[in-house]
């Protein structure tokens, strides 16, 4: 029954071999295992109950045509997918995305991530993720709308309160999950906590918009202040413009620190002035309600420059790095840059950013890096906090809430030191949202038995 033999690169070969065509999944997987195996060694049961194998096949993927008709009276067809991971310790629990991009293996590897960070915030979540190859961009709302409905009118049928409990992500905000709502509430005439990041008016929770952003940069304080250091003063460079990059550089302006990049699929702005709340503010206007594009700032914000051609802003030197775009937007090379020009942390508000390459080379390099299924979690901390709401008939204030992602992000962070202190200090960040993770995970389902 044992597998004690089976090493590493043969365990990812197997991964490889049981998933053609589906790199991110793999990638995941690999940068996971890669400590686990050690955590394993020497504690028989995780492997004679394949624990890692298990976390590494998803409960269930599903799969589905999504229908609908544009404003020209077209039909169009996309894909669907929702992937439930793993519900050993709560409800399956993770955002949906639209994006071209999308594919079964990039939900895949964002199930498996979300299943380590769900367990990390300490909260009873599982993990899932889910979404659709649809591109939301130029559609009009009510083109956005019938999509959302013909998605909904196929995935009510797998989610539910106590089953599984999906949020936003790149390409669904609010607008997109009242549509998606609307429609769940409108099949099953049930008023539940089905969806997280809803409306205020509807059971929504505050400062959930805000908490993957805000929370990334209290963890990136938290590591700081581990060495005595802190935020204030120190300059930082930021992808993306969308929820989490905007959120992010709000709250380093609000302790102090000096935000000089902004990004989107196009390329990056650099402000040498900074990117002050009101620059924020506009950011936001521009992304969210004109739809506009991250070039437009410089006809806004004099003195500040914006390099296209999809061009990332990891050659500005920067105290610290947060990656909060997409995953694979920071390589081997962009990591030599960054701790090349100065910098001392990178934390990940995004999803598996940095790719292996560029890990290996912040680990050598032994600065903070806080990968994203720790330093990310706040977002999803804080749906948890909405499903307490929801299930408990109330809403909690905004400095409670506030407090309590706070609470939440420090956990997170005492249990990465855990698992990832060296003997001499240095702590591997990467190792300690692995381990402890998966221990939490590993222990409910030794607790099952072969199920
Ligand atoms: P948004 O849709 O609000 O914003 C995404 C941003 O990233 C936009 O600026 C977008 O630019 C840019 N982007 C998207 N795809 C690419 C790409 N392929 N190349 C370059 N830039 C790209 O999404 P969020 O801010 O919600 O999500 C950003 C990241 O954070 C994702 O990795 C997501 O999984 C992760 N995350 C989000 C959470 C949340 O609560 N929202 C929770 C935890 C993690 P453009 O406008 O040109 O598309």
């Amino acid at each position: 029954m044992s597998n004690d033999h089976v090493d590493l690169d043969g365990f990812i070969k197997g991964v490889e071999r049981r998933n053609p065509g589906q790199p991110e999944f793999v990638q995941a997987v690999h940068e996971a295992a890669h400590d686990i195996f050690d955590f394993i060694q020497g504690k028989p049961a995780y492997h004679e109950y394949q624990i890692l194998r298990r976390i590494a096949e998803p409960d269930r993927v599903i799969s589905f045509r999504v229908c609908w008709e544009d404003d020209k009276n077209n039909i169009r067809v996309q894909r669907g997918w929702r992937v439930q991971n793993n519900n050993a310790i709560g409800p399956y629990k993770g955002g949906i995305r639209f994006h071209p991009s999308v594919t079964e293996s990039v939900l895949k590897f964002l199930a498996f991530e979300q299943t380590f960070k769900n367990s990390l915030t300490g909260l009873p979540m599982g993990g899932g993720k889910g979404g659709s190859n649809f591109n939301p961009k130029g559609k009009s709302d009510h083109e956005v709308m019938r999509f959302c409905q013909s998605f909904m009118t196929e995935l009510y049928r797998h989610v539910g309160a106590d089953i599984d409990v999906p949020a936003g992500d790149i390409g669904v905000g609010g607008r997109e999950i009242g549509y998606m709502f609307g429609q769940y509430k409108r099949i099953t005439n049930e008023f539940t906590g089905v969806l997280t990041g809803k409306g205020l008016e509807y059971g929504g929770s505050l400062i959930r918009t805000e908490a993957t952003g805000y929370g990334a940069v209290y963890f990136l304080q938290n590591m700081l202040e581990a060495k005595k250091n802190s935020v204030a003063g120190k300059t930082a460079v930021i992808s993306g413009s969308g929820n989490v990059a905007t959120h992010a550089a709000e709250k380093v302006v609000q302790l102090g620190g000096k935000v000089l990049t902004l990004s989107d699929s196009e390329g990056f702005i650099h402000d040498p002035d900074g990117i002050t709340q009101e620059k924020i503010d506009w950011v936001k206007v521009l992304k969210n309600k004109r739809r506009g594009r991250m070039s437009e700032y410089v006809k806004e914000f004099k003195g500040a420059t914006f390099t296209g051609g999809g061009a990332r802003p990891w050659g500005v030197k920067c105290d610290v790095a947060l990656p909060c775009a997409t995953q694979n937007e920071l390589n081997g090379a962009d990591a030599e840059t960054l701790v090349k020009n100065g910098c001392i942390a990178v934390s990940e508000g995004a999803n598996m950013p940095t790719d292996l390459a560029g890990i290996e080379v912040f680990k050598k390099a032994r600065i903070l890096y806080a990968p994203g299924k720790a330093a990310n979690a706040g977002g999803v901390a804080v749906s948890g906090l909405e499903m307490s709401q929801n299930s408990g008939r109330r809403a909690w204030k905004e400095e409670e809430l506030q407090q309590m992602l706070k609470d939440i992000m420090l956990g997170i962070h005492s249990r990465c030191l855990e698992y990832g202190k060296d003997k001499d200090g240095h702590v591997d960040y990467v190792r300690g949202a692995n381990i402890a993770g998966f221990k939490k995970v590993a222990d409910a389902m030794l607790a099952f038995g072969v199920v």
